[in-house]
């Protein structure tokens, strides 16, 4: 493995030196071969393994830090609490990926945490990043699950555990307000050139490379919430401190997948006022897209800051229009201005599952609509909607079938249903990993079918949907 150590070249002001501290007769328990293999990482190799499981002190290694707003608020120091970066290795893709540990324990931006991570949030974070990069969502993704015999207290003791992850980068919004609110503007500078050379490389060609960074940085931010509009994903936690420059999902807590349609629909229970709920998370990328164009305030005019922000809206819109069409199997031509709004209020009264739904849809036979009409309360609505959306489909050039296996590709048959992460997890906490491999299995390629696993694609039982999810991890 070739470890290279690039942001620790940015100088003591950007982090703090700190080792993994690993945990009590800590054991790997969940590899993934197919990332390692992208990385140009061997597992096999001893001293590798011993690396990669904090066994061996990287004088390297360190704890970021950064600000951020939370829930609206300022913090002005925040930082790696329980995170540690390794360094960063090349992907056989040519880019970055930082190899970072979660709950690595305690580091000088702890404030009152205790440094760690329980097996519950290291699998809940496995799963929900590894099935968003099956779902082709740019996200973090994980590389090594470790479980051990150290306690750690939430509301009760639970295993302690630590996720090895990876992403492009891990450089946040709140990295830049850090800098920019204590008015150190050497060190914003640096910051900006070191994620040119390393994130936006192409853009230092531009006439002018910072607008041209922030130009993308809004382009992927955009394209990235619309798909988790488009899938039905919600972060939970959309603070700038939990959002990466690169455009990548990362810092899963108490997300959620979509299950019976809301869009009003708030997943994170420490999360009172529903300022991160389904609907608002477009709007919110825009609100935390705003907090970082002003760190740039001393480098652009307000006017070149205000029409950057403005190519959100429009970016996310179009991929969106684009991601929902694919999903319904319309020519890109379609006009989804009456038929999307009518589809969401009947999936909204039925409280139709969403990711069902598609699937039904995209199995519909021609003219023969029972299979989606033994579903709902309102045949008589539905059916007036799916005539509609018939006429719609059939001025697609492609026939009927090719349609249904399109949309059979871009529609799961396998969401991460709270319930199945939470029984997976119930089982590993006894020490048995199955349930969590085989849902695993199923999320890395969840448009398949996969016959021995049907069970996991079933909705969820009533108790399934009650349970709730905080920002206790
Ligand atoms: P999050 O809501 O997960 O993004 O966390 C917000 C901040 O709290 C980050 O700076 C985390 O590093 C920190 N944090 C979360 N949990 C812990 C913990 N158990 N110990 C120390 N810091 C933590
Ligand atoms: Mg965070
Ligand atoms: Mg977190």
């Amino acid at each position: 493995m070739n470890l290279e150590h690039h942001y620790a070249t940015l100088g003591d002001a950007f982090y703090t030196h700190v080792a993994v501290q690993p945990l009590h007769e800590q054991r790997l328990v969940e590899f993934n071969q197919t990332l390692a293999t992208s990385l140009s990482i061997d597992i096999k190799s001893p001293h590798t393994k011993a690396l990669l499981m904090g066994e061996v002190t990287l004088p390297q290694s360190l704890s970021m830090v950064y600000a951020g707003h939370q829930f609206g608020g300022f913090s002005p120091q925040l930082g790696d609490g329980r995170g540690v970066l390794l360094g960063e290795v090349r992907g056989q893709d040519g880019l970055l990926y930082d190899l970072h540990m979660k709950g690595a324990g305690p580091t000088p931006y702890s404030r009152r945490g205790d440094g760690r991570a329980v097996l519950r949030s290291c699998i809940r974070e496995y799963l929900a990043s590894e099935a968003m990069s099956a779902l082709s969502i740019p996200s973090s993704r994980a590389l090594a699950l470790f479980d051990s015999r150290e306690a750690v207290y939430r509301e009760r003791p639970e295993p302690g555990a630590m996720l090895l992850r990876t992403a492009n980068g891990h450089i946040r919004f709140g990295h830049f307000e850090f800098f920019f609110y204590q008015g150190k503007q050497a060190e914003l500078d640096q910051l900006i050139e070191h994620c040119l050379e390393y994130y936006y490389p192409e853009c230092l060609r531009a006439e002018h490379p910072l607008v041209a960074m922030l130009l993308a940085v809004v382009k992927r931010t955009a394209q990235m919430i619309a798909k988790w509009q488009a899938v039905g994903f919600q972060h939970g936690v959309m603070n700038t401190d939990n959002f990466s420059i690169t455009g990548e999902t990362i810092d899963y807590g108490p997300y959620g997948f979509m299950e019976d349609f809301d869009e009003s629909w708030v997943c994170n229970h420490s999360d009172y006022e529903g300022r991160y709920a389904f609907s608002r998370q477009p709007g919110v990328g825009l609100w935390n897209l705003n907090c970082l164009m002003r760190c740039f305030s001393k480098h652009l005019e307000r006017d070149q800051l205000v029409s950057i922000l403005q190519t959100y809206e429009a970016e996310l819109q179009q991929h969106y229009d684009d991601l929902m069409l694919a999903k319904m199997g319309l020519e890109k031509t379609t006009d989804l201005h009456d038929l999307l709004p009518s589809m969401f209020q009947l999936l909204a009264k039925e409280k139709m599952d969403y990711s069902v739904f598609f699937r039904l849809l995209a199995q519909l036979e021609e003219a023969e609509f029972d299979l989606l009409l033994d579903e709902v309360v309102d045949r008589q609505a539905l059916s007036a909607w799916l005539q509609r959306y018939q006429a719609a489909r059939q001025s697609n050039a492609l026939s009927w079938s090719d349609v249904s296996e399109a949309m059979l590709a871009v529609n799961p048959k396998f969401v991460l249903r709270n319930y199945l992460a939470h029984s997976a997890i119930q089982a590993a906490e006894q020490g048995d990993y199955l349930p969590f491999r085989r849902l695993l299995n199923v999320l890395n390629s969840p448009f398949e079918e996969h016959p021995e696993s049907d069970e996991l694609a079933q909705r969820s039982p009533e108790w399934g949907k009650s349970l709730e999810v905080s920002c206790s991890s």
